[in-house]
């Protein structure tokens, strides 16, 4: 048995590409990182444009890979959905993050924390009730929760979008549309969707000091918003002169590298409590 065991590995070898092969390793590894508690959340800041302060977090999920190290979803997002095993990672990830904005909370932190959650998650049967189950198990609030959607996943089926956001909004939960203005939604309908918050979309961030279409792109998002009063975050904020725009256009919160990348949550915690008693 041994033998042919090998000679399996060498057939997978030979017959598939180098990367379908590294891809079944991958998957392999990844099914046990859950189990072996080897993926951890980093928090990123949200900042409040008028004064700088913390208003809250976006929980973004880190795999402690035994030998490559501390890698980005980048590395495994895709495996994860391909498998379907983000629907078990995305679950460790909105539990994790409960607990741990739960237990800020309880120190007297109390800050929202966004979760990102995948399609194949939030299509799943029984995704509202375990989120309830989580939020009642940690004791989180659930106007501290936020959940990400990206524009793709909130426009595939949008009836059954909003049965499923309506029992977590009734609670309080927020909704929030990433990566907003990426997808190819009809605007009208994307404005009768029961969000609270649109995130702008890093590209158009990055690229609007230079290009008009961008920065064009940014204003239509923000006054959409502000017609809507919904929230807004800009994502990807890296320059001061990127912060100043958004500032003039009247975004609420921003989140990028200019304030900070995505760290452990206890770093999280000491920048926070620093901006909130400055
Ligand atoms: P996203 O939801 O759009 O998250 C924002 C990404 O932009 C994060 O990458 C963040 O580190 C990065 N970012 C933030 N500010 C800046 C900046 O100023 N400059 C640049 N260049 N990048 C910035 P990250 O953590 O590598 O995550 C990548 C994507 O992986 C996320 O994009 C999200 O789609 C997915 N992801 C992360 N965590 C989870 C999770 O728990 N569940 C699911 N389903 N997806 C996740
Ligand atoms: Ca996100
Ligand atoms: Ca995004
Ligand atoms: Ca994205």
């Amino acid at each position: 048995a041994k033998q042919s065991g090998g000679n399996a590995v060498h057939f997978f070898e030979q017959s598939m590409n180098q990367s379908a092969f590294e891809r079944l390793v991958l998957e392999n590894e990844l099914r046990d990182a859950v189990k072996k508690n080897q993926l951890t959340v980093f928090y990123q800041p949200k900042v409040r444009m008028n004064d700088g302060v913390i208003a809250g977090s976006e929980a973004l999920v880190r795999w402690n890979h035994p030998t490559s190290g501390l890698l980005s979803p980048g590395h495994f997002i895709d495996a994860a959905e391909e498998s379907g095993l983000i629907v078990e990672i995305g679950d460790w990830v909105m539990r994790a993050a409960c607990e741990q904005a739960a237990d800020w909370a309880s120190h007297g932190l109390r800050l929202p924390v966004a979760v990102n959650v995948s399609a194949m998650q939030f299509e799943r049967p029984g995704f509202a009730d375990n989120v309830l189950e989580i939020l009642e198990q940690t004791g989180l609030s659930p106007e501290l929760l936020e959940i990400e959607l990206t524009e793709s996943t909130a426009m595939r089926d949008p009836q059954r979008v909003i049965d499923q956001i309506q029992p977590l909004r009734d609670r309080g939960v927020k909704f929030a549309i990433d990566d907003f203005g990426t997808g190819h939604s009809s605007l009208s309908y994307l404005t009768r969707m029961p969000f609270d918050v649109f995130k702008i979309d890093q590209s158009f961030v990055r690229s609007m000091s230079r290009d008009p279409h961008s920065r064009a792109v940014v204003d239509t998002i923000l006054a959409l918003a502000r017609a809507l009063k919904l929230k807004t975050v800009a994502e990807g904020v890296e320059t001061s002169e990127q912060l100043a725009a958004l500032r003039e256009e009247g975004a609420t919160l921003a989140q990028g590298y200019l304030f900070s990348k995505p760290v452990p949550a206890d770093e999280f915690e000491s920048y926070a409590r620093a901006s909130i008693a400055d």
